[in-house]
């Protein structure tokens, strides 16, 4: 499927729970939450992909696959 991103092709990972995980090969893994990607709909929201891949290249100090949930993605976009 296509990164909510950038829309690189993208891998899905297979898991359990209201979140999709991806592998894109430009932006790396993270989780996007059912919620978020719900409002990304509604809205015709766009990631700032700068934006986002900093602040996903900021979260891999803290050794947990970045989330981004429905507040995170507002500040994204
Ligand atoms: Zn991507």
């Amino acid at each position: 499927m296509e990164c909510f991103i950038c829309a690189t092709d993208s891998s899905e990972v297979p898991s359990s729970g209201d979140y999709k995980q991806l592998a894109c090969p430009d932006c790396g893994e993270y989780r996007i939450s059912g919620t978020a990607i719900a409002l990304f709909k509604e809205h015709n929201w766009r990631f700032d992909v700068d934006l986002t891949r900093r602040w996903l290249t900021s979260q891999l100090g803290t050794g947990k696959l970045p989330l981004i949930d429905s507040d995170r993605a507002a500040s994204l976009i």
